[in-house]
């Protein structure tokens, strides 16, 4: 019985190097030391032996029992650790996968127009310039010789919060605003960029709120031929090298004289098409020298000092830039549009 015991303990023992899993592990640990098991089995037999030999194979039995536990923690112990390992190996964050792409927000295709407008005309020595949204009757209208009577002042054209108070219907407020600070000393060189509420049917080409960039310089002996060289610069800087203004004489009731400004079309070249109406060029702005009453009504002495201010919608130099069809597209925010826009 002693060599049965010490037979059971090396096939235990071999079996237990060949466990890979703690499952299989117990599988072995059952069929020897369970109730059923191997050694259970061969002491079952013990009732045959003499008193002398029971001593003697109970102790062996122990010692067997002892050996094959030991290597049974010893075997678990190195699965566990084995187990461990392979989940560290498993759950390794691997560097050098390429990661997740992040949904990166843009500027709005209108914002980024007002910063290029801004960044050509502070080039030219404009100061960037900003002010209310909600405005006085005064700085609105008759501080730029806007009289009661201007059809402008109507209702239907205007937001009016109260009698006396609207919604900015142009950027020129700014303008007063700033050259009263001054105090009737020059010089006066800033563009006004802002939002700006008409009460208009909102279509293609017309929206209730847009945006407008206006420039204003005063100082002594602005002549007309500065208006012309400054916007000259700004439409080549902004359009191309290639394009070429022209002033055509017109009315605004806050410069005097006043002129529309047109480009050059981009699309024919000047030869004539679709875009300019077979006239080679297309209207972007309107300017003209800022008019004396303006100027005395903001503290300037007319006699001494002279400026030239123009204005000129945001939307449409975007829309003519980037070939947009419909101006409505800057305020329904639908992605789809907006993505095409990666400024850096
Ligand atoms: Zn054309």
């Amino acid at each position: 019985m002693i060599d049965q015991l010490e037979q059971i303990k090396r096939e235990a023992l071999a079996e237990i190097k060949q466990v890979d899993s703690p499952k299989d592990l117990d599988t072995v640990r059952v069929k020897y030391l369970g109730k059923k098991g191997s050694i259970t089995t061969v002491l079952r037999g013990m009732g045959k032996l003499s008193a002398e030999e029971r001593p003697k194979v109970g102790q062996k039995a122990n010692e067997v029992r002892e050996e094959i536990q030991a290597s049974l923690d010893k075997m678990f112990a190195e699965l566990e650790e084995r187990a461990l390992a392979e989940q560290l190996e498993k759950e390794r964050i691997d560097v050098t996968l390429p990661g997740r792409k992040v949904h990166m927000g843009a500027r709005h295709p209108l914002t980024a127009v007002v910063e290029e407008i801004e960044d050509i005309f502070i080039g030219l020595g404009f100061q960037v310039t900003e002010g209310p949204e909600v405005e006085t009757d005064y700085y609105n209208f008759e501080a730029l010789n806007l009289p009661p009577e201007h059809p402008a002042r109507e209702m239907q054209d205007s937001f009016y919060v109260t009698e006396d108070i609207l919604l900015r219907t142009h950027t020129s407020p700014v303008q007063a605003r700033t050259m009263e600070k001054h105090e009737g000393k020059g010089p006066v060189k800033i563009v006004c960029p802002g939002k700006v509420y008409r009460r208009d049917d909102d279509d293609a080409t017309h929206s209730h709120q847009f945006m407008q960039i206006e420039g204003l310089y005063v100082d002594e002996n602005v002549r007309m031929s500065d208006l012309k060289g400054t916007l000259e610069t700004f439409v080549k800087e902004y359009f191309g090298a290639d394009r070429s203004i022209r002033l055509r004489p017109s009315f605004f009731p806050f410069t005097e004289p006043s002129v529309e400004v047109d480009v050059s079309c981009g699309s024919c070249g000047g030869d004539g098409c679709r875009v300019c109406k077979q006239t080679g060029w297309i209207e972007v702005l309107g300017a003209g020298m800022v008019h004396p009453r303006v100027l005395e009504m903001s503290g300037f002495d007319s006699k001494k000092y002279s400026g030239f201010a123009f204005g000129m919608g945001v939307e449409r130099f975007a829309l003519l830039k980037y070939g947009i069809d419909d101006i409505r597209h800057f305020y329904t925010n639908d992605l789809r549009f907006l993505e095409q826009f990666t400024w850096e």
